[in-house]
């Protein structure tokens, strides 16, 4: 902890605070994200936001043999039972993971997001997307579901507040158009997870902290961070290639995830912490591999910096974030 921190009269197991806790506390149970792909595509691949997609993204994914994906209903019922088998957990998130989850009409945007709340045991919706692609009346629909009952969460793709990183992994958007949407969708009343990533080409620490400054400042509910993965299929792999990007290591990741978390007040809640990649897919940093080798390094690193006085933050960590799915 920085040392205003753990000189702070406040608990430090206030420090951290994780979606599967806050869910916890809301449904009186253990409630896991059930991740979707419901065969969305993007805007920055078809000329809308931009051509050729993220340079980190994976281009082969966009094929059409690799995107047949089961029915929603299908992939709800499969991923209930594996969650249920291994945790017990019978109370669900129906998360849009893949791709650009708003990327359609609203009429089928609408009817999937009911779908998903049908589900026995679905609480809410968690959708993720640019903030470049929320056409009018998505988010007032997703405010609405809100208001009816639902836990609904909107997961932002940030990536970077500084423009120049942006434009360079071509992002197709500038950081305004965040800041924007997510005061948006707060002004009514939806919960914002901004997605931040660690280690984008030419950023160091201090461009990694400015930007969760700047969320922060800007008013989020939510953080979810992972490390750049360099991928087969991607722009990236080729710069890494030639050694014009160099991934981070993990204990420079684990220490800079550390200063996010100890800069991140207690009610914004932690979606995720690292990132997992499929091996397959994975060219490097091939760390990414091992989650809980790095959710340990934090671990340890949290309860070295706050000393003696850690070890109850530490245990409140470690039974937390091994119950979330992430
Ligand atoms: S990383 Fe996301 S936003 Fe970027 S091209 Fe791929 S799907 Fe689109």
């Amino acid at each position: 902890m920085s040392a205003s921190l753990v000189g702070s009269s406040r608990s430090i197991a206030d420090l951290v605070s994780t979606l599967g806790q806050e869910l916890q506390r809301i449904h009186g149970q253990r409630v896991h994200k059930l991740a979707l792909d419901t065969g969305f595509t993007c805007p920055n691949r078809d000329g809308t936001s931009g051509r050729g997609g993220c340079t980190f993204c994976n281009n082969d994914s966009f094929a059409p043999a690799t995107r047949r994906k089961p029915p929603l209903d299908v992939q709800m019922s499969e991923g209930a039972q594996v969650v249920a088998r291994r945790t017990g957990a019978r109370k669900f998130l129906a998360y849009f993971q893949a791709y650009t989850n708003t990327y359609d009409d609203l009429p089928k945007l609408k009817a999937l997001w009911r779908q998903a709340l049908a589900f026995p045991g679905c609480v809410g919706i968690s959708v993720g997307t640019r903030p470049d692609c929320l056409a009018p009346g998505v988010l007032e629909e997703l405010a609405r579901l809100q208001e009816a009952g639902a836990e609904v969460w909107l997961e932002l793709g940030l990536q970077s507040a500084f423009d120049e990183t942006l434009k360079l992994v071509n992002r197709g958007h500038g950081a305004e158009v965040y800041f924007q949407e997510a005061a948006r969708a707060r002004s009514l009343g939806l919960s914002v997870c901004a997605h931040l990533i660690l280690g984008l080409p030419g950023e160091r620490r201090e461009h990694a902290l400015e930007s969760h400054r700047q969320v922060i400042e800007a008013g989020v509910d939510g953080l979810k961070i992972h490390p750049l993965h360099v991928v087969k299929g991607s722009l990236l792999a080729a710069q890494w290639r030639r050694s014009e990007y160099i991934p981070l290591s993990m204990s420079e990741y684990v220490s800079w995830t550390c200063d996010l978390v100890e800069r991140t007040p207690p009610e914004v809640v932690f979606h995720r912490l690292t990132g997992t990649c499929e091996a397959q897919l994975l060219l490097s940093p091939l760390w990414c591999e091992k989650k809980w080798d790095v959710i340990n390094g934090i671990e340890s690193e949290l309860r070295a910096r706050a000393g003696p006085g850690g070890a109850v933050f530490f245990f409140f960590f470690f039974f937390f974030f091994r119950g979330t799915a992430w």
